[in-house]
């Protein structure tokens, strides 16, 4: 059973690339009106420009949007209020990874990105939206964690940590607003192709490309394929968790490679 989407109002966080964009570009193609945001706002405006060329109907609404600047975060509220008047659905999905040193070596500047906006940036996010996702009276939050969050590897301990925190945090709020109209599904991806590996190797593209090589990793599009599956249930059915991951990865570390 499809629970419609049509006229729901969505918030996407991280919504410049990536998955974040992927979930804008699915969750307007299913009627839904979306506030989004992210640092890099020329890429916003390409992006509201194309969903509402080909939405018809659809009402896109583009702000700045660091979570890890407070105000940001109440000024996004704010806007999003004002435009909307009404969430229904929160998907926190801004993320970063930075670098593959051992937790010894992890310079502190990467530490506290990962942590703020990661953690620290999906509470707030929650926090500021909450109370109109209780108003709407059909709710639903998507927080991104990941299988980093399930299963920690050398070289991404503090990500992994951030994502089994967004895992723990999540169990603990599910459990706090069960008698809430707002649902909570956590959404943990595998190996995606997006810009991810690019930033967690600073740019250098090479590096990042090595980590796909020879298998075929998720998309963008898969991931929001799942988050809008999840929020279009009936309003009576909590999907919990997803870990989805490329049928070639195996594991965490295990990736079959048949094109190497
Ligand atoms: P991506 O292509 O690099 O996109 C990340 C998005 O997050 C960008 O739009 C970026 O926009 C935004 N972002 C980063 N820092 C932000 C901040 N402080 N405030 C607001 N937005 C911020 O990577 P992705 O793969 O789509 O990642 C999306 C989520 O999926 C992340 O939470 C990531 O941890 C998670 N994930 C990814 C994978 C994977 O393999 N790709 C696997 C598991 C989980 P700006 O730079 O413009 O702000």
């Amino acid at each position: 059973m499809y629970e419609g989407l049509k006229d729901k109002v969505a918030v996407v966080t991280g919504a410049s690339a990536g998955i974040g964009e992927a979930t804008v570009c699915a969750l307007a193609k299913a009627g839904c009106h979306v506030a989004m945001g992210a640092r890099r706002v020329e890429r916003l405006a390409d992006l509201h420009n194309r969903v509402t060329r080909d939405n018809p109907g659809v009402e896109i609404a583009t702000a700045p949007l660091d979570v890890q600047k407070l105000d940001d975060v109440r000024a996004f509220g704010a806007m999003v209020k004002e435009r909307f008047g009404t969430v229904h659905i929160l998907v926190n999905n801004a993320g970063l990874v930075r670098g593959v040193d051992p937790l010894v070596e992890t310079p502190e500047e990467n530490v506290q990105v990962m942590i703020e906006t990661n953690v620290v940036g999906l509470i707030r996010m929650t926090q500021e939206m909450m109370p109109a996702l209780i108003d709407s009276g059909n709710g639903n939050i998507v927080n991104v964690a990941s299988i980093a969050g399930w299963y920690a590897y050398p070289g991404g301990s503090v990500y992994c940590a951030t994502k089994a925190a967004v895992r723990s945090l999540s169990q603990a709020m599910r459990v706090e607003i069960v008698d809430k109209p707002v649902r909570l599904t956590v959404i943990s991806p595998g190996m995606v192709e997006t810009e991810f590996s690019d930033v967690r190797f600073f740019g250098d593209k090479e590096k990042a490309s090595e980590v796909y090589k020879g298998m075929k990793p998720l998309v963008g599009e898969d991931i929001a394929d799942c988050i809008v599956w999840a929020v279009s249930r009936p309003k009576h059915v909590n999907i919990d968790e997803i870990l989805v991951t490329p049928q070639e990865q195996g594991g965490i570390l295990k990736v079959h490679r048949p094109g190497e």
